[in-house]
């Protein structure tokens, strides 16, 4: 494929009247890493929402490898290959961490999530198969050991991290990470950015939204600045660091400096 794998043009969305979005052109790269950065209120989330489907944009054109995608529902987008780790942590209670894993696989297997909830026979053959899948997602997210343990029991960091298994096991082309290290100490983000590489090396085309500007320039082959639903900057993560408009957005008047490890949702 020559073009990017995701493409909007003219994007806007707006709430009561007042832009979220507005005109914002974004492209991806199959096979690359683009971060979105931006102050609070930006427009970061809702432009993910946008893609996922899980709100309908105002105006404006959604591709993915080329197909338009933006009347599409949101499971339509995920059998086509886009996941989203939402912002905030949302797991299924009452159901164990492997088993939020599987709901993942249900959004893209032939079966269903009505055909696995009825236990169908299409669903029964396929079962075994997603639950290895499950496992073995869980397990990349450093989750093994609570594989078997009730979702709602886990801290929120760990809860993000179980959101990321879900989304791996629909096995996506298209990976949409909403500030999935915040709530996560030093050690578990670090390895949540070796996860995230090793996903690009494997060929996933990922959008990552982070506060932490040191871990989007390193894991991120360009970056997207959004301030106010507009696009500011876009370019690679050094070119980006020295736009004095990024610097403004962010400090005033200092330059942009790596949040690392100590950085502001650290707990
Ligand atoms: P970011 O993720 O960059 O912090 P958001 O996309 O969450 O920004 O929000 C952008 C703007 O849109 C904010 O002013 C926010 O209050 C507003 N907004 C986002 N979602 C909604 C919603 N569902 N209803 C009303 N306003 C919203
Ligand atoms: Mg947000």
């Amino acid at each position: 494929m020559t073009g990017p794998l995701l493409q909007g043009t003219g994007l806007a969305r707006a709430f009561g009247g007042v832009y979220a979005v507005d005109g914002v052109e974004v492209a991806v790269a199959p096979g690359s890493t683009l971060g979105v950065i931006g102050p609070n209120g930006a427009g970061k989330s809702t432009l993910f929402h946008l893609i996922s489907g899980q709100l309908p944009a105002d105006r404006g054109e959604i591709r993915l490898a080329g197909r338009r995608i933006d009347r599409l529902p949101p499971h339509a987008r995920a059998r086509l290959g886009i996941a989203v780790v939402f912002q905030g942590a949302r797991v299924f209670h009452g159901m164990t961490v492997a088993e939020n894993a599987m709901v993942g696989a249900h959004a893209t297997t032939g079966a269903g999530f009505v055909t696995a909830a009825l236990r169908l026979p299409r669903h029964r053959r396929e079962e075994p198969v997603i639950a290895a899948r499950a496992r073995e997602a869980v397990r990349r997210v450093g989750l093994a050991e609570w594989a078997d343990h009730p979702a709602e029991l886990l801290p929120l960091g760990q809860q993000r991290a179980l959101q990321l298994a879900r989304a791996l096991c629909s096995e996506p082309r298209l990976l949409l990470l909403d500030e999935p290290a915040s709530g996560l100490r030093a050690a578990e983000r670090e390895r949540l950015a070796g996860l995230i590489e090793e996903l690009r090396t494997e060929g996933v085309t990922i959008m990552l939204i982070d506060h932490d500007v040191g871990l989007v320039s390193r894991l991120a082959d360009r970056v997207t600045v959004l301030e106010l639903g507009h696009v500011i900057a876009e370019g690679s993560p050094d070119e980006v660091r020295a736009d004095p408009r990024v610097v403004r957005a962010y400090l005033g008047t200092e330059p942009v400096r790596d949040e690392g490890a100590g950085g502001r949702d650290e707990r």
